[in-house]
């Protein structure tokens, strides 16, 4: 059965800057989901000024796995929504957090801690280095991919430790940062993927479009047992 994929976008920088429609004409979202269309997943976008932001209960509910960009608009995410994107995760939806979306709501309150970090926008190099090549999000790489020009993040960034750590980016100003970390909160996969700055052609580089892919397969739920929760009867014959 072919994975529901939803890519969620601001689609804010895409409406007002120049540069920015020049790279994205139909929208950073629609940049992600064309390889993710190409990989045989089924799908479709939401943006943030559709009717709840697009991610109704009954977009959730058939989501296997949810891409989050954003940027300049996280406040503008209502409270409820990022109530029930959280709770799909934690039933098991997965997750992939990119780039500026290290500061939105639903990222920060899965976290826990402030996801801040240091930037800088000079058209650095990056050398993001898989440090866990036997990881399935790092399937068909080599040991790196170099992007001739994206916006740097330093450490320290205010994550928990990630439970695993598949890249590792370097940056041409001296400074280094985990650009690919994962993260499970109750049946949910969560990665959070550095690179994609709306400034940059990222997303139209082959080597990142496949960690999107690879991502995707990843982050989906695989079949497990359902957890029962709250008062039990013992199932056995206890003491007198
Ligand atoms: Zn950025």
């Amino acid at each position: 059965m072919s994975l529901n994929v939803t890519v969620w976008n601001e689609f804010r920088h895409e409406k007002k800057n120049e540069k920015v429609i020049a790279i994205y004409p139909d929208g950073i979202h629609n940049a992600i989901a064309k390889p993710l269309k190409a990989a045989g997943f089924n799908v479709t976008t939401a943006t943030l000024d559709e009717p709840e932001h697009g991610l109704t209960n009954a977009v959730l509910e058939k989501t296997n796995v949810l891409f989050w960009w954003g940027h300049m608009a996280h406040d503008e995410v209502s409270d409820e929504i990022v109530e029930r994107v959280k709770a799909r995760v934690l039933q098991g939806m997965g997750l992939v957090v990119l780039h500026s979306g290290h500061f939105s709501k639903i990222f920060k309150t899965l976290m826990g801690t402030t996801c801040d970090l240091k930037w800088r926008e000079d058209k650095d190099r990056e050398r993001l280095w898989v440090v866990a090549p036997g990881h399935p999000i790092a399937q068909g790489l080599g040991e790196q991919i170099v992007l001739e020009s994206e916006e740097m993040y330093g450490e320290h960034f205010d994550i928990p430790q990630p439970e695993e750590l598949v890249f590792v980016s370097w940056f041409s100003g001296g400074e280094v940062f985990r650009s690919g970390a994962t993260y499970k909160r109750g049946l949910g996969r969560i990665f959070y993927f550095r690179p994609g700055h709306e400034t940059y052609p990222t997303y139209h580089n082959p080597e990142i479009q496949k960690v999107l892919e690879n991502a995707a397969r990843w982050a989906a739920a695989t079949p497990g047992s359902v957890p029962v929760y709250g008062n039990a009867k013992p199932l056995e014959k206890m003491p007198e």
